[in-house]
């Protein structure tokens, strides 16, 4: 390593012990993100620059809304219950030990000046202003986040489908919307409460819904009143395929599979409201619900806007083959947030899709290329051809499309659980998920509600004499009411 390269201009790094605090001749990594890009980026630099990180020679620092790194693939079978939500994510400060985890929100960042500014919870409760951190190298890395249309009603009643707090709320209230339509004597609030729209065909959209759906079916035989077929599910899909990332042959597949278990699959149709509980299509039906999921695709986080880097038409930064930001020096950036030109691509000016696929190989090449640019060394291209894609549809179910390889049913399901257990990170997730399917092999499935978790002072509220506050109703996703179970 050059000592050379780590020469950069002051500045003050978060507050820590005296032992670790950045010294001129250290090099501060900053990372915003600590996802998929931002967990493997700081894992394969820990890796890589273990005498720098020892000396004191380089630091790195990773600023993230949530201390754990969430494991999106299994976000459907964590809302069917196949897998606890603990074991989806993985915590950041048992990994990165090497790093200094700060749980915030970077708010700003001026590249030109090296610096971030960023918010922290205590800080917000505090009501302080942003904090103020200056760095040598930058990984922007805030992936996406849900790209919603100014649909009436969809703010008060949707929910999306890209965190454990949404996929735990939705199983909750799934569950619970079963225990409402069992006790109602109210046709159509039975009605509304057995039907669930899912807005978006990618595979967000149908892996939530092939996996609910299988579950409600299993759960609805332990009510004396209500079948399978008393619920309804409905798909909506704006262009006229799902499952793009399977194929068109795999994806016509998947809507045959998901008709056959009733479910309604509307191509070329639009959600056009969701007020007052009555998604409206644009087909003209209606159908009273209390659940719209909203997965109709991403958009890039707002944060890329105010920072000084340079984006393209569709809001990425763009970045170089060498997952460089282009024309910023000691910018990096890679995942959904980069439009990384796609250097095994046939045609010119294509850029690698935004999925986990890339994210993660992106993140390994990301971390290397910042070892050796500290090192003075040369960068590499990423360079990797899509290899295909596997989906899940419920238990047993599912469809793929991996090397020219396509499967479907069991296989592809089977497929699909091998490969995420070798993806999800680290060891011990990999036992723990492998120990829950081999259990839910053997136990029949949890069909409990647990909404009242969201609210649990309430009880001691209602005993203590106060007023219990206005807590989940039931009506909105991610609540069910106290005692549904
Ligand atoms: C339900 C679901 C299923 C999926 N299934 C698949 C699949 O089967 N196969 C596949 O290839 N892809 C799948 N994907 C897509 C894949 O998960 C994403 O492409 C991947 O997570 C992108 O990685 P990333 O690091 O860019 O973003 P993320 O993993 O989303 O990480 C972004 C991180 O930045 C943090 N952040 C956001 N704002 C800030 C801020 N202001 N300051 C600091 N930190 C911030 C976030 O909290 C998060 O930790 C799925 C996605 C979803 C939602």
């Amino acid at each position: 390593m050059s000592e050379k390269r780590y020469e950069k201009g002051p500045g003050k790094g978060p507050e820590k012990g005296p032992e670790k605090e950045p010294t001129r001749e250290t090099a501060r990594i900053l990372v915003v993100g600590g996802g998929y890009v931002g967990m493997y980026t700081a894992l394969r630099l820990q890796k890589k620059l273990k005498p720098e990180l020892r000396s004191g020679a380089a630091r790195i620092v990773v600023i993230t809304p949530d201390p754990y790194m969430t494991y999106q693939p299994f976000l459907p079978e964590a809302a069917a219950g196949s897998i606890s939500p603990r074991h989806v994510v993985v915590p950041l400060r048992r990994v990165l030990g090497q790093c200094d985890v700060i749980v915030g929100e970077v708010k700003t960042v001026d590249h030109a000046r090296r610096t971030a500014t960023y918010t922290t919870l205590a800080a917000r409760q505090e009501g302080a202003e942003p904090a103020t951190l200056t760095y040598d190298e930058l990984v922007l890395a805030p992936g996406s986040v849900s790209r919603t249309l100014p649909v009436p009603g969809l703010a008060d009643h949707g929910i999306g489908f890209k965190t454990v707090e949404e996929a735990v709320g939705l199983r909750n209230h799934v569950i619970g919307q079963l225990d409402i339509a069992s006790s109602t004597r109210d046709p159509a609030v039975r009605d509304a409460a057995l039907t669930f729209v899912f807005v978006g065909g990618g595979y967000a959209g149908v892996e939530a819904l092939g996996e609910l759906e299988d579950m409600a079916r299993y759960a609805a035989r332990f009510y004396h009143n209500i079948t399978a077929d008393d619920l309804k599910w409905v798909l909506v899909e704006a262009s006229d395929r799902i499952l793009p990332e399977v194929g068109p042959e795999m994806g016509k597949y998947t809507i045959r599979e998901l008709r056959g278990r009733n479910v309604d699959v509307r191509l070329k149709t639009r959600l056009e409201s969701c007020e007052n509980r009555v998604a409206v299509l644009s087909d003209g039906s209606r159908f009273p619900t209390r659940t719209v999921v909203w997965t109709a695709g991403v958009k890039p986080n707002p944060l890329l806007a105010a920072t000084d880097l340079p984006l393209t038409d569709r809001g990425r930064l763009k970045c170089t083959a060498r997952l460089t930001v282009d024309g910023a020096p000691g910018a990096w950036s890679a995942g959904d947030t980069a439009a990384v030109p796609d250097v095994t691509a046939d045609q010119d000016g294509a850029h690698c899709a935004p999925n986990a696929q890339h994210a993660l190989r992106q993140a390994r090449t990301l971390g290397d290329n910042i070892a050796a640019s500290l090192r003075g060394e040369p960068l590499v291209d990423y360079a990797h051809a899509y290899a295909g894609s596997v989906a899940s549809l419920g238990l047993h179910k599912g469809v793929a499309h991996v090397y020219g390889r396509k499967l479907k049913g069991y296989p592809a399901w089977f497929m699909h659980r091998v490969y995420h257990l070798s993806r999800v990170p680290t060891l011990n997730r990999k036992a723990r998920v492998l120990a829950e399917w081999t259990l839910s092999g053997l136990f029949k499935r949890e069909i409990v509600s647990l909404g009242s978790l969201e609210n649990p002072r309430a009880e001691f509220e209602l005993a203590a004499g106060g007023v219990p506050p206005a807590g989940p109703s039931g009506d909105a996703p991610g609540g069910t009411p106290k005692g549904s179970s």
